[in-house]
């Protein structure tokens, strides 16, 4: 088991082979699309992760990613903290063809070299448990005026800023039209 001082770059596949649990710690400011999500990017992501290859053969990391970020609240504008938990369970390949064949239970992270740094891996696990719209639960937040009705107009934006590309999505449809 590697702890505490994370590797920056990884061999998943020898992670795997060695049956590899990796738990500690790594800087937020070193997931740099994941800080720009946030307000004060700062602090640390506590991992836990377990390499290994399935009956099948594909190169699994199963665990966990946890931080506490502020966002902005869409209902007063004000300052919110709040604790992202994810749990992941990832299937690595090296082509995009190779994603196709993934099963559904897994997120497919395609990578293109032997090595990927531990960042690359997690980023976006992390930046898809972010809420599409951050807001209060309603006796924290500052807003002062019909919640029913700010929330109509948050479902607005919901819609606008959906439409950003997800790449699980898009992998997703990958794995469809065979
Ligand atoms: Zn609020």
């Amino acid at each position: 088991m590697l702890t505490g001082q994370l590797p920056i770059s990884i061999n998943p596949r020898k992670l795997a082979h060695a049956e590899t649990r990796i738990a500690g710690s790594i800087l937020v400011t070193d997931l740099p699309r994941f800080a720009e999500a946030i307000i004060d990017p700062e602090g640390e992501v506590a991992l836990d992760l377990q390499f290994l290859q399935d009956e099948e053969g594909f190169y699994v990391v199963q665990g966990s990613l946890s931080v506490e970020v502020k966002l902005t609240c869409q209902r007063c504008l004000q300052v919110m903290h709040l604790p992202l938990s994810v749990t992941c369970s990832l299937a690595i390949v090296w082509h995009e063809e190779a994603a196709k064949a993934v099963p559904a239970h897994y997120d497919p992270v395609i990578v293109a070299e032997t090595n990927v740094a531990l960042t690359d891996l997690v980023e976006d696990e992390l930046i898809l448990a972010l809420p599409i719209v951050a807001r209060h639960e309603q006796t924290d937040c500052h807003f002062e005026g019909n919640f029913e009705a700010s929330d109509q107009d948050g479902d607005n934006t919901e819609s606008s800023t959906s439409s950003k590309e997800n790449p699980f999505q898009v992998l997703a449809s990958l794995k469809t039209d065979t």
